[in-house]
């Protein structure tokens, strides 16, 4: 498909021409250049074309980012809930009226199919700030019956309990749904009334910019928001590390939340980290075929595979094990790549010529090792970075492709025989983000959701979320929860009060 720029929207391409010229930096309300004019090309991963340049925040741009974040948090936090909520509905309405464009910007920005944006991922993110509206007005403490035995005369001594909002957070996200994981940091910290540095992926950063103007037409007030795009290894590693960041609310890999972790030790800031995934999907024996057959090849292949909860490792009972895994490989075959602004598409090319080539490299390395490729494996398209969907057999528990996180469309499909065996293969990863099991047997589903150890389990489903429901994982896959009511806990503080009155 020959795509241009003028093919977009007239809003798009007006937000372009306004944010996507290097003034992308939004500090204290006003949008302005990074230091020194600095600027790098973001590219639409379909065809490697130029759509825009992005500012590229120096350690002097971070500085003041945080220092308007600072500013900003005294009135911010003095607001009453309903100011918080009523900004933070607003702002779900303003994305629901601006769908269709966040949508296009976000596939020419990813590559990800149109329809995940419009129909997915950018509805998700407008509930986000719907549900967190709900909890910034229900934010409680506690009153408490003590047992000091500290009361002078004719006083009486009452002990309470307060939540606070943590300060100035920074929050730092990935690239592979960009707007929705955004938006999970962000509504809760507001509701909590904490102020932000937000910091996009790379790769990525069209629709943050998009969503910071979105915000300020919604009335949040100038500095509650600050956004610094640029490379991790510069603009995050300094965010990061910054003394005046009080929390880091970061979604990415476990590597580089390992590096987000010792840049925290300095001042003890607070971290929640929503880390990678090896997720198995399973299916027993008695598993509704018609179901798990096309729910476990979308459980890899949506998004071309970079989804944190992608089902990359396939366990198939081995009495239906051939059955299930050529219809995943026939599934593969028959899915339509292409850009995902055209109507058909089903999926898209990978994010980057960076990221193709690592996936690459995770395939030639398992064929290397002994890995049947069943089908894909290739790069493909005359431009852009497009990889075939691609299911590997004949894998063994010890390979690389089997234990590390692959983030493209590349499933490993494993035999095996009684339930104990699979549970054990499962929970047999530094991982433990997600899951799902595929059976018609109450006991089985039961059972190993009980057994499997993972932040989510889905039975006969995978991959659906939803603004109540918490999302995160244990082990590898990281600390804490965001969405659901539980992420609240990242923005709040305890405090205690002890009065003699
Ligand atoms: P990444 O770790 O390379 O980058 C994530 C963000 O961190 C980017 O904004 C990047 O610029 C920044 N960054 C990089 N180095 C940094 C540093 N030293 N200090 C501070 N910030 C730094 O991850 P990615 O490749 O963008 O995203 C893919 C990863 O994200 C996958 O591992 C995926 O599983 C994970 N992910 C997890 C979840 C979840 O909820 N658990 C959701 C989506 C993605």
């Amino acid at each position: 498909m020959s795509f241009t720029l003028s093919d977009l929207s007239p809003a798009n391409q007006a937000f372009l021409a306004r944010r996507a010229q290097g003034q992308g930096l939004l500090i204290a309300g006003d949008w302005r250049e990074a230091e020194g004019a600095r600027s790098f090309a973001t590219l639409d991963p379909a065809t490697g074309l130029e759509t825009g340049r992005i500012a590229q925040a120096s350690a002097a741009d971070v500085d003041q980012a945080v220092a308007a974040a600072a500013a900003a948090l005294p009135g911010w936090r003095a607001t009453v809930p309903v100011q918080r909520a009523q900004i933070l509905w607003k702002i779900a309405e303003l994305i629901e009226a601006n769908i269709d464009d966040l949508a296009q910007l976000e596939t020419l920005d990813q590559g990800k199919p149109l329809f995940v944006g419009r129909w997915a991922e950018i509805p998700g993110a407008a509930n986000q700030f719907r549900f967190f509206a709900g909890q910034a007005m229900n934010i409680e403490g506690n009153t408490l019956e003590s047992s000091i035995n500290y009361q002078p005369a004719g006083k009486q001594m009452r002990t309470w309990t307060v939540r606070e909002a943590v300060g100035v957070v920074a929050a730092i996200v990935p690239w592979n749904s960009p707007l929705v994981l955004t938006a999970m940091k962000l509504a809760p910290a507001l509701a909590a009334g904490c102020t932000l540095v937000l910091k996009p992926a790379e790769d990525t950063s069209l629709t943050a910019l998009r969503l910071a103007e979105i915000m300020a037409e919604a009335g949040l007030p100038a500095g509650v928001l600050n956004v610094v795009t640029g490379f991790g290894a510069e603009t995050g590693a300094t965010l990061a590390a910054h003394p005046q960041v009080d929390k880091i609310a970061f979604t990415g890999s476990t590597a580089t939340g390992r590096a987000v972790l010792d840049a925290a030790k300095t001042n003890f800031k607070r971290v929640t980290l929503e880390l990678g995934g090896k997720s198995p999907s399973i299916v027993m024996p008695d598993a509704d075929l018609d179901l798990a057959i096309p729910g476990v090849a979308n459980a890899i292949f949506f998004n071309a595979g970079q989804v944190c909860i992608a089902g990359s490792r396939l366990y198939v009972h081995r009495s239906i094990h051939d059955q299930v895994v050529e219809g995943v490989a026939a599934y593969a075959k028959s899915l339509k790549l292409g850009h995902g602004l055209l109507p058909d598409t089903q999926m898209g090319p990978v994010v980057s010529l960076r990221h193709a080539e690592r996936v690459e490299g995770f395939v030639t390395r398992a064929r290397n090792e002994g890995a049947t490729i069943l089908t894909g494996g290739q790069r493909t398209g005359e431009a852009g970075t497009f990889i075939t969907p691609t299911v590997l057999t004949d894998v063994r528990a010890d390979m690389e492709v089997v234990r590390e996180e692959v983030f493209g469309p590349v499933l490993v499909a494993q035999p095996f025989d009684e339930v104990e065996e699979v549970i054990a293969a499962a929970n047999d990863s530094p991982f433990g983000l997600a899951s799902s099991i595929w059976t018609e047997s109450l006991s089985n589903a039961h059972r190993m959701a009980a057994d499997i150890r993972a932040g989510t389990v889905w039975i006969n489903c995978h991959a659906m979320y939803d603004a109540s429901l918490p999302i995160g994982g244990v082990k590898a896959s990281g600390w804490g929860r965001d969405s659901g009511k539980q992420a609240m806990d990242n923005y709040l503080e305890w405090k205690t009060v002890c009065a003699v009155v």
